[in-house]
C-alpha cells in the first residue's frame, strides 16, 4: 500500500490571512508531497533488501523511514489541526485536561508558545497525550524523525544500552540479540497489536 498526499478540507486560500496561499500550497504541494514520496521510496528499497537478504544500507533505509514517516505524519496532523475561521479557546474534554494539567488555558498556551519559540532546528511542538501517565504533556522535536514515528505502538522492544548486555555478553552484542530471540514473549506482542 503506497502512501499518498491527504486532500486539505478547505482551499489553499481558505486560511488566508493567517496562512496565506502561496506558503500553504507549496508546503502542501512540494515540501509534504516529498515526505510521502520519501517514505514510499524508502519502504520499497527496505522490501528489496529483505528480498535480496542484503543489509548493507538498514541504517540509511532506516533513517529515511523515520525522516519521511514522521514528517508525513506530523503534516497529516498539522493540517488537519487548522481550519478557517478557527482559533479561540480550546473546548470540550481537551479543554478540561488543559485545565487539569497546566493550571489554566493561558498557562497552557504560554508553555506551548515559549517552547514553539525555543526549539531549535527543524523542530516541532506537540501536544501530547501521553496514556501511559494519563496526561496531556508539551514536547518539542528538534528532530522529528529521531528514528522513530510518532504515534507508533511500540509491540516489541529491545533493550540495547550496554548495561542490558556488557556483563553477560561483553562486546558481542550480536550474540545478546541471538540469545534475546529465544526469550519473546508473543503472546504480549499478539496482546499489544490491534492492527
Ligand atoms: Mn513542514
Amino acid at each position: 500500500m503506497k502512501h499518498e498526499l491527504p486532500e486539505l478540507s478547505y482551499a489553499y486560500d481558505g486560511l488566508e490571512p493567517y496562512y496565506e496561499e502561496r506558503t500553504l500550497r507549496l508546503h502542501h504541494t512540494a515540501h509534504h508531497k516529498s515526505y510521502v514520496d520519501g517514505l514510499n521510496n524508502a519502504a520499497t528499497k527496505i522490501k528489496e533488501a529483505r528480498g535480496q537478504g542484503d543489509f548493507s544500507l538498514v541504517k540509511h533505509w532506516e533513517r529515511e523511514l523515520a525522516f519521511h514517516g514522521s514528517g508525513h505524519i506530523l503534516h497529516s496532523i498539522f493540517w488537519t489541526n487548522m481550519m478557517p475561521e478557527g482559533g479561540g479557546t480550546a473546548s470540550g474534554a481537551v479543554a478540561r485536561r488543559i485545565e487539569a494539567d497546566f493550571g489554566s488555558f493561558v498557562d497552557f498556551k504560554g508553555q506551548f508558545s515559549a517552547a514553539a519559540v525555543a526549539v531549535e532546528g527543524s523542530g516541532w511542538v506537540l501536544l501530547c497525550w501521553n496514556p501511559l501517565f494519563s496526561k496531556l504533556e508539551v514536547l518539542m522535536a528538534e528532530k522529528h524523525q529521531n528514528l522513530t514515528q510518532w504515534g507508533v505502538t511500540p509491540l516489541l522492544v529491545i533493550d540495547l544500552w550496554e548495561h542490558a548486555y556488557y556483563l553477560q555478553y561483553q562486546n558481542k552484542r550480536a550474540s545478546f540479540i541471538d540469545a534475546w530471540w529465544n526469550l519473546v514473549n508473543w503472546n504480549d506482542v499478539n496482546t499489544r497489536f490491534t492492527g
